[in-house]
């Protein structure tokens, strides 16, 4: 463990809570390739989740006009207050980010980045509630397993391909930064990890239904073993001939499976089935 990071746990006799997937950062350098990658300038404002012993909040405060950070543990008050001292551009939020509503921690805030180490049994669903709600999202610098970075960043057919990197794709693109290995963490988490960029672009797919297409994406990775028609039957409530109308209409082969298809074709296939449940 570095010697900042001991100190001040010794300091202010705080215990790690495994329940909170707590496993801090401390080396300088990657903590700055992160708010590089991050693009943050003096002019931003910055939304990190999991601040932690605040490690990476101070290195975004050094380049952010504005961060605003969200931590679970209370416990942790007495470590930030110090780590933080003398900036008067953070304010902290004490409160399990999970119980906010995204779109009001939005409506609250201009253009933001989104900075998170988190635990990651909640990286997924955070990554895709800002992806679904949020306007003001910029880009999101998000670490996360490894065998998370490679999902988010998949190309269609391939076994990493999954719903998730299709709500990616439509909003913007998606890169891996760094690869972390577990040793850079205390305490060292199971699994190695690596940093993703998503950089959105509101110009991708203007006035997308996002509801609906997220729907028709469920149900197209609801059962990988069946074919597309076959999920398509049972979620939308569908006989064959009219899911089959439904692919063919939207110009899919009879035979696709849901990780075949691109956000392209999920677009096309959700507004047939819109225009078919009108119908009926
Ligand atoms: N950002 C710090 C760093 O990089 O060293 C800490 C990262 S640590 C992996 C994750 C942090 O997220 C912990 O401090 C934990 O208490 C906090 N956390 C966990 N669940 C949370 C939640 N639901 N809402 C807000 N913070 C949470």
């Amino acid at each position: 463990m570095e010697n900042g990071l001991k100190q001040l746990i010794r300091k202010h006799g705080f215990s790690f809570k495994k329940a909170f997937g707590q496993n801090f950062l401390t080396d300088e350098n990657l903590l700055d390739e992160i708010v590089e990658s991050a693009g943050v300038t003096d002019s931003d404002t910055v939304l990190e989740i999991g601040c932690g012993a605040g490690a990476l909040t101070r290195a975004l405060a050094k380049k952010a006009k504005r961060v605003i950070g969200y931590e679970i543990d209370k416990t942790l008050k007495p470590l930030l207050d110090d780590v933080l001292d003398g900036f008067n551009n953070v304010e902290i939020v004490f409160k399990d980010v999970m119980k906010e509503k995204i779109a009001d921690i939005d409506a609250n805030l201009g253009k933001f980045i989104l900075v998170a180490n988190l635990p990651y049994y909640i990286t997924t669903p955070i990554i895709m509630q800002f992806l679904e709600v949020s306007n003001k999202v910029s880009s999101m610098v998000i670490m996360v397993q490894e065998e998370v970075a490679y999902r988010l960043c998949a190309k269609e057919g391939t076994a990493d391909y999954g719903a998730i990197t299709v709500a990616i794709d439509l909003r913007g693109d998606a890169e891996i930064v760094k690869s972390v290995p577990r040793e850079m963490f205390t305490p060292p988490p199971n699994v190695d990890s690596a940093v993703v960029k998503i950089t959105i672009d509101n110009d991708k797919f203007k006035d997308l239904d996002l509801k609906s297409i997220r729907n028709v994406v469920k149900a197209g990775f609801g059962n990988r073993r069946k074919m597309l028609v076959n999920n398509l039957m049972m979620a939308f409530k569908l006989n064959r001939s009219q899911a089959e109308a439904v692919l063919n209409s939207s110009n899919v082969s009879l035979t696709a499976r849901g990780e075949e298809l691109s956000s392209e074709d999920y677009i096309r296939l959700s507004e047939t089935i819109k225009k078919v449940q009108n119908e009926k």
